[in-house]
């Protein structure tokens, strides 16, 4: 990194004061305790869905969410509407005999019934769990069936391709609540109608006290191995979504935000829902998918002030050109935010002269609940780092010692384990059901969090990559063992490895190298079979793009594949440490 390169605040990329100006003194005057405090106003409870939506009393008539989709007219939800459409939804829920701790499933697009649902399913003290609506019938049965859900949530047209097929594979669903297209009113057998449940009930609830460490929100995320692990999250993470949202965003009261996640993922529920609405703003959210000159006119039209979206949309952009943005103004736009993978030097400065804006890249995961590590409006930018630790948290760069401890790199510039001081309000509380997997991220005080990164003298952090296989591809995590297993349903697969294969736009695309059974051919017409049968099972966002047929795949001696092998061969690397591989040595 050399000085010249660094991205120098000036008074046009501040619009507004910030929130955020003094790094070094507000991170000393700092405390959770003062924070929660300030939410909670000193009450010993805190309820996520209240504290977003029924705390905002004055703000009866301000717009809290603005949904646009290309085929229908916007659809705005004020916080007094939302207020109540979630306490009809709290007595939807009491109706069916539902108790505080059940597990509440959402698989949806981007409709006001997920986020109706999802905050009244908070109000009411259920734990819930938005699902990606791409996922395919797989991913989502493991889930549904880890979670225990006992409610779904889904539209007619998910429910037709995605569960009624499957329903018998997920023993704990009692009731799936439908919305037909639009909303409206759909009828399906062993299904309820959404509509006409809400219809029914009341829109008055007194909400449920619920305390800071009550289940709130299940989040999967991807491992190495074994199924996905479900990240528990509880009531009291408002407090970090809210200072984050203060800090990382720079949210102020009139602003109109734009979080391109889907809540699916934790960054769609934590800052595409509730920090948000904790600070009252007004979001816009967008049911469609990625199309540069719609998003460029949202931007431009919503008159969005801060934007919080993805290095692979961003790159997306990038590779739009320029003519495409040139069309476009956005005055309004003041601050601009990514997360999810790493954020090209390139990225930042395209949007500087784009946009007008730096991009501030930050760093969290779905373990850490809420942002981590940013770049702020404190600050400079150097294009290329994560940015520093956020007042409240304290991050060190570690290497493991040989007795299970660890030890702390204070070198600048030497690589480690990126590892955060357990404490914070959204660290995650477990994985469900798996206590060992969960004890396993921490040592003593400190919680790895997987990633390789390294610092700098003046305290910047810099993402280097992942101590295990995990593969991001456009932002979103996947987890090779779960692409593997889907792939050997085939009756031709005998063994499957998955590697992510880096890609100049999505970070890294999903490829898998498969070994065939006797008497299967590997020619291009079972690869396109294969490719259908994972595209089938997990859904796009997931299954590989790529399918590459080998005679063997390499194993340890143990047996297990050695992705870390495959990906190596594929990039025309140093094999590296082979000592373990099955017949070496
Ligand atoms: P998820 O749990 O799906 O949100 O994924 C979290 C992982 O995404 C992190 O552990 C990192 O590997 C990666 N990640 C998130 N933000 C960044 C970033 N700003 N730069 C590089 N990698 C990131």
């Amino acid at each position: 990194m050399n000085a010249s390169s660094i991205i120098r605040k000036t008074a046009s990329d501040l619009r507004v004061t910030p929130n955020f100006c003094d790094y070094e003194g507000e991170r000393h005057r700092f405390s959770w305790a003062a924070v929660e405090a300030e939410l909670t106003t000193g009450k010993p409870e805190i309820n996520i869905g209240w504290q977003a939506v029924d705390r905002h009393r004055a703000l009866a008539n301000k717009s809290a969410l603005r949904f646009l989709a290309r085929d229908a007219s916007p659809r705005t939800l004020t916080y007094g509407q939302l207020a109540a459409q979630t306490n009809r939804f709290c007595n939807v829920l009491r109706a069916l005999g539902i108790a505080k701790g059940d597990r509440v499933f959402i698989l949806a697009g981007r409709i006001p019934e997920l986020y109706i649902a999802l905050l009244g399913g908070l109000k009411f003290g259920a734990v819930v769990s938005p699902l990606f609506s791409a996922f395919g019938p797989e991913p989502i049965i493991t889930r549904v069936n880890l979670g225990g859900a006992t409610v779904l949530l889904t539209t007619d047209a998910l429910f037709e391709r995605k569960i009624a097929p499957w329903r018998a594979r997920m023993p704990t669903l009692k009731h799936v609540l439908l919305v037909g297209e639009d909303g409206g009113p759909t009828a399906s057998p062993g299904t309820l109608d959404f509509s006409r449940l809400m219809w029914d009930a009341s829109d008055s609830f007194d909400h449920l006290p619920t305390d800071l460490e009550d289940p709130a929100l299940l989040h999967f995320t991807s491992g190495t191995t074994g199924t996905p692990k479900g990240a528990v999250h509880v009531h009291g993470a408002a407090i970090t979504h809210w200072a984050t949202g203060r800090y990382a965003l720079d949210l102020h009261p009139d602003d109109i935000y734009w979080c391109t996640a889907d809540p699916g993922w934790v960054t769609g529920t934590s800052y595409g829902i509730i920090a948000p609405l904790l600070h009252g703003v007004t979001s816009v959210v967008d049911r469609e998918e990625f199309d540069a000159e719609r998003w460029y006119g949202i931007l431009r039209d919503e008159a969005v002030s801060v934007w919080y979206t993805a290095p692979t949309a961003i790159r997306m952009l990038m590779r739009a050109g320029a003519d495409a943005a040139a069309k476009y103004a956005f005055p309004q736009l003041r601050f601009v935010a990514s997360v999810g993978e790493p954020l090209n030097p390139e990225a930042v400065r395209w949007g500087k002269d784009v946009l007008g804006l730096p991009i501030h890249d930050n760093w969290w995961q779905t373990e850490t609940g809420g942002i981590m590590i940013a770049n702020t409006p404190a600050f400079d930018i150097k294009p290329g780092s994560m940015g520093r630790p956020l007042p409240g948290v304290d991050a060190a760069i570690i290497q493991r010692t040989g007795d299970g401890g660890i030890s702390i790199v204070d070198e600048p510039g030497k690589q480690g384990e990126l590892a955060l001081r357990r404490g914070w309000p959204s660290m995650f509380r477990g994985y469900l059901n798996e206590d060992a997997r969960y004890h396993k991220c921490f040592i003593g005080d400190w919680y790895l969090t997987g990633d390789l990164a390294q610092r700098d003298a003046d305290g910047y952090y810099w993402f280097v990559g992942r101590t295990d296989d995990v593969i991001k591809s456009a932002g979103h995590l996947i987890g090779p063992f779960e692409v593997e297993s889907a792939l050997m349903e085939h009756p031709a697969v005998a063994e499957a490895g998955v590697i992510g294969k880096p890609d100049p736009v999505l970070g890294e695309t999903v490829k898998a190298f498969v070994s065939l059974n006797r008497g299967f051919e590997p020619d291009e017409a079972l690869c396109m079979e294969l490719l259908a049968h994972a595209r089938k099972r997990l859904g796009a966002a997931v299954a590989p793009k790529e399918i590459a047929f080998v005679a063997q795949l390499p194993h340890t001696r143990s047996g297990k594949i050695m992705r870390r092998l495959l990906k190596a061969r594929e990039l025309g690397l140093a094999e590296g440490d082979t000592s373990t591989l099955e017949g070496a040595g």
